[in-house]
């Protein structure tokens, strides 16, 4: 995504002002035109995710720089003075993403936050469900202007298959009339597998009856709006339904990650352990278990102090992160000691990556300050799953492999299939 806002506004101090708080909240680059003309000669040089616009211009005073600018496909918030509702109603038809005040402070975190809503909007796949083409565009429209990626489909059934495809999908719109499966009948079949934290459900439907909604609601929907609504309305409940799934995601990735390293954490390391046991366990699949730890740490922490100790900690976190695959399981069991779990490996890769990470830690510096580097190593104690014994006792094994590994003088794997 193109990173770089337009502001067109003619008052020069609240311009920069408003400039300067988007430019160091939000780390983007921002331009600011102070005229229609201006704001032309940017436009033919550069392109634009976003343009703010004051719909009061010297060169442009009623409005005329939003046409301008929607036609260049660039999303467009309005600044507004204080006008009549009327024209207010008018702007709104147009093309445009938001229409806020600028009249303080509030309004300025107001459209910062609105654009950190449409870019983090970018991260979610949604779901269009409707019979009708013609409102499957026009939804498809006003989901991509707000920077959605979108999907749409014609039914329920429809829906299902797509949901089994892109697991991820964040939100679902519905209708409820539809052939095949109506809506109902889709909010019931995905809350058997999906919770209210982990997809969100809008019904958006003409019916008027009140008890329709209520059953909609009871059987797990998040929203439901009438049909026709406003622009402004629709984009107020998407944002409000998007954020209180974001705000639960973000409360479980607390609870599951270690907060020094982002890594995951004991506790949550067996939960998805153990869901991966199951999964694999008729399987034959074959995953190895490591416990890690850093050789004399305490002379780390002695010599240079416990806040260098945590960086070496997380300098170790991202080593092992990068040279594991993406669906291995490395967590911080605690202090400077790590597990990680290489899914479907055989003995040889896995002794192989085992020693390769040893090496890499040993190789890797820490730079302290000036020409102060700071090393260190890892004693690794390693060994296949052993399905004929628990969790506990492999993990109990992996330990005592570590311990035999420290006791020949640490910097070192030792492997026991
Ligand atoms: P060995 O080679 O036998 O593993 O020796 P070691 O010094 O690494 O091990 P020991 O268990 O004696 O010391 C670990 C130290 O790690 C003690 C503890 O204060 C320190 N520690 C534990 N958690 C943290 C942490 O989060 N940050 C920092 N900086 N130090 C920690
Ligand atoms: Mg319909
Ligand atoms: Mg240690």
């Amino acid at each position: 995504m193109n990173k770089k806002i337009l502001i067109v506004e003619d008052n020069k101090t609240l311009a920069k002002l408003i400039a300067k708080k988007l430019q160091s909240a939000l780390g983007l680059t921002v331009d600011v035109a102070y005229s229609m003309a201006e704001a032309k000669l940017f436009i033919a040089r550069y392109t634009y995710f976003i343009a703010l616009l004051d719909i009061n211009l010297p060169d442009a005073p009623n409005g005329e720089i939003v046409d301008f600018v929607t036609e260049k496909n660039i999303r467009t918030i309005i600044l507004s003075g204080n006008i009549d509702k009327e024209f207010r109603k008018k702007i709104l038809k147009k093309n445009i993403i938001d229409y806020v005040n600028k009249s303080g402070v509030d309004d300025i975190n107001y459209i910062i936050h609105a654009i950190q809503r449409l870019q983090n909007n970018a991260k979610h796949k949604v779901l269009v469900v409707d019979d009708s083409r013609v409102f499957r565009k026009q939804m498809q429209t006003m989901l991509e202007n707000l920077f959605f990626q979108v999907i749409s489909v014609a039914h329920g059934e429809e829906a299902i298959g797509m949901l089994k495809s892109q697991p991820d999908i964040s939100l679902v719109l519905t209708d409820y009339n539809m052939p095949v499966m109506d809506g109902l009948e889709l909010v019931i079949e995905i809350r058997k597998t999906y919770t209210k934290n982990e997809l969100c459900i809008l019904v958006l439907s003409s019916n008027e009856d009140e008890e329709i909604t209520a059953l909609f609601l009871k059987h797990g929907a998040n929203d439901y709006v009438k049909k026709p609504f406003s622009k402004e309305e629709f984009s107020c409940r998407i944002n409000n339904s998007i954020e209180a799934l974001e705000n639960i995601q973000m409360i479980t990735n607390y609870a599951n990650r270690d907060y020094l390293t982002g890594l995951y954490n004991r506790r949550y390391f067996f939960d998805t352990i153990n869901e991966y046991i199951d999964e694999v366990k008729n399987s034959g699949e074959k995953f190895a278990i490591a416990m890690i730890d850093i050789d004399h740490f305490k002379n780390i922490n002695d010599t240079y102090g416990h806040d260098t100790g945590d960086k070496i900690i997380i300098a170790l976190a991202d080593i092992l992160r990068s040279s594991t695959n993406p669906h291995d399981i490395v967590a911080r069991f605690g202090g400077e000691e790590f597990c990680v779990v290489l899914k479907n490996i055989n003995q040889y890769s896995a002794e192989e990556i085992f020693n390769r990470l040893r090496e890499e830690v040993e190789k890797f510096s820490y730079h302290l300050k000036d020409d102060k580097y700071i090393n260190f190593t890892v004693s690794i104690g390693a060994t296949l799953f052993n399905e004929e014994e628990s969790l506990e006792e492999n993990i109990n094994a992996a330990d005592m492999l570590l311990y035999n590994a420290k006791k020949n003088g640490r910097n070192q794997v030792v492997f026991q299939a």
